[in-house]
């Protein structure tokens, strides 16, 4: 994996409202951690308000990418359920 692809993996995480995004281990008021590009192939997730940090290795990424992509695809169904429901009701 490039630090490309794992930093795609975080911030599309990140971004998804439908799962609980990493945050801060000191605070979890603080913003939601981020990803920081340490070269030499690795990634580390960075509160930007406090500066903790937390490694993660790629196991922990695939898994990452795997809850971000199913929770979508949930999301998606369950939109389109209630979209029908909806049409079903006006109808
Ligand atoms: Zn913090």
């Amino acid at each position: 994996m490039t630090n490309q692809e794992r930093i795609k993996i975080i911030t599309s995480f990140q971004s998804n409202p439908l799962v609980h995004p990493l945050t801060c281990g000191v605070n979890s008021l603080h913003q939601n951690l981020a990803p920081v590009d340490c070269g030499d192939d690795e990634v580390i997730l960075k509160c930007l308000d406090c500066g903790y940090k937390q490694h993660i290795d790629d196991e922990f990424l695939a898994l990452l990418a795997e809850l971000d992509t199913r929770q979508r695809e949930f999301g998606k169904t369950r939109e389109d359920l209630l979209k029908q429901h909806r049409y079903v009701k006006e109808y």
